[in-house]
């Protein structure tokens, strides 16, 4: 029976869209490798590994006999006063791929849920220390750290869901956005800012929050390493605590297994989720080290009701298998090699502002807001699942990507931003 796509429309919101205007859906069977399998018959290279998260693409032997292997065992059982081999073994994993002074897991289920966790334990850090002044979150401008409330406070305060919400949600902090870009020289004036802003308020921050090098949904930007060596001395010198996002950038998107490494930095707290369970099923972690952990104390006052989930547990133990196997090296910078070989020529496109590549992410900057769902029937036209939104034209493939499919997407990319895309409506907010 056909999808019935009448009803979808009617009755089910998809992301980030309108039930009374709602863009198009494309309806999906199957997908296998990088391959989306439309109802149609019609295949799609996917150019998004479903926003960050299926690194080793669909259907993987693997992943798959780690969700069925579980599956026959328990799928899932309280984690209050229960424990189990998929969460203990996911939590070991883990804590040999991030840097050592992360000692303590925190299972979330989803990545919103994973900041949420984090600021939480930031703000019961410091009232556990006797600081109970110490209750502001820094964050960045075009940052993006998830939809619920307390997320959506550290998200850039300027977009959509901000002006939206504004007088539902908490006054934080913003430092401008990091204008040193991640290929290009160091420029003073981002330590001017962001260290007069630890002067003026580091008596009433609690941590700052950032997406590590990369700055995802809100921007797509790539900036300096020197800032977040920056960020990291700072936090240290005005007793505020570092929490690195590294929902999206973690686990090889970037080029290295976390974006941090980039800078040589380790934060007090970390997120992780999307490629975590490889695409598989929602899961987040929150990390945090000893000093953080120690300094709590008493009881961390969170805990969902799927936590450490065991199939989630399960599959995304076998995707870090395949990532401790470090084969995402080699693919990462060959994919990186090729953005950048195949892209450099959209640089002198009329209607391309920017063009920006690191490891497997690609960003084609344009000079104005694009029709996503014009966009999205070009793209399917050609044979390619990309997805736009604001101003920008991205990829970020599955690692296991070919070389002639990622030569599908970047050519899809290159003739896509020359067709007339423009909208002259204002953009949805996070569409
Ligand atoms: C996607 C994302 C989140 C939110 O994760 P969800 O699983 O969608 O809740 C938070 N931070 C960053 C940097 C992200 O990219």
């Amino acid at each position: 029976m056909a999808i019935d796509l009448q009803f979808d429309r009617q009755h089910i919101w998809h992301p980030y869209t309108s039930l009374k205007n709602p863009l198009p859906v494309y309806p999906v069977t199957h997908a296998s490798g990088v391959t989306l399998y439309l109802e149609d018959g019609r295949s799609l290279i996917d150019g998004t590994s479903s926003w960050w998260s299926a690194v080793h693409g669909y259907n993987h032997p693997q992943l798959n006999a780690a969700v069925t292997e579980q599956l026959s065992k328990m799928s899932h059982v309280m984690f209050g006063g229960i424990t189990h081999q998929p969460a203990v073994d996911l939590a070991k994993t883990l804590l040999s791929l991030v840097p050592a002074s992360l000692t303590k897991v925190f299972f979330a289920d989803s990545g919103s849920i994973a900041v949420e966790v984090a600021l939480k334990m930031a703000l019961q850090f410091w009232l556990a220390q006797g600081n109970p002044h110490k209750t502001k979150i820094l964050s960045l401008a075009k940052a993006y750290h998830g939809d619920t409330f307390a997320a959506m406070a550290v998200c850039d305060p300027d977009d959509g869901m901000h002006s939206l919400f504004r007088s539902q949600l908490t006054p934080q902090l913003f430092a401008p956005a990091p204008q040193s870009r991640f290929d290009g020289l160091w420029r003073p004036e981002d330590e001017t800012s962001l260290r007069w802003l630890f002067t003026q308020h580091h008596q009433e921050i609690a941590a700052m929050i950032v997406e590590p090098i990369l700055q995802g949904a809100g921007g797509m930007r790539m900036y300096h390493p020197r800032y977040l060596q920056l960020c990291r001395e700072l936090c240290n010198e005005f007793n505020v605590l570092l929490i690195c996002d590294e929902i999206a950038t973690g686990f090889g998107r970037t080029g290295r297994l976390f974006a941090s490494e980039h800078a040589a930095i380790a934060p007090d707290i970390m997120c992780v989720g999307k490629a975590l369970s490889g695409g598989y099923i929602t899961l987040a972690a929150t990390l945090c080290s000893d000093q953080v952990a120690n300094g709590i104390g008493g009881t961390l006052m969170h805990g969902p009701t799927y936590m450490a989930n065991p199939l989630a547990c399960s599959v995304a133990n076998a995707s870090l298998q395949i990532i401790a196997s470090g084969q995402w090296q080699t693919q990462v910078s060959a994919i990186e090699q090729q953005l950048k070989t195949e892209l450099i020529a959209a640089k002198n496109l009329p209607q391309v502002a920017d063009v920006r590549v690191l490891g497997a992410v690609a960003v084609l900057e344009m000079m104005d807001t694009v029709d996503v769902a014009l966009c999205q029937r070009l793209f399917v036209d050609l044979g390619v699942w990309i997805r736009p939104f604001g101003r920008l034209l991205y990829l970020m493939p599955p690692f296991i990507i070919s070389p002639q499919e990622l030569r599908q997407l970047t050519g899809a990319l290159l003739q896509v931003a020359q067709q007339p895309i423009f909208t002259s409506q204002p953009p949805l907010p996070g569409a």
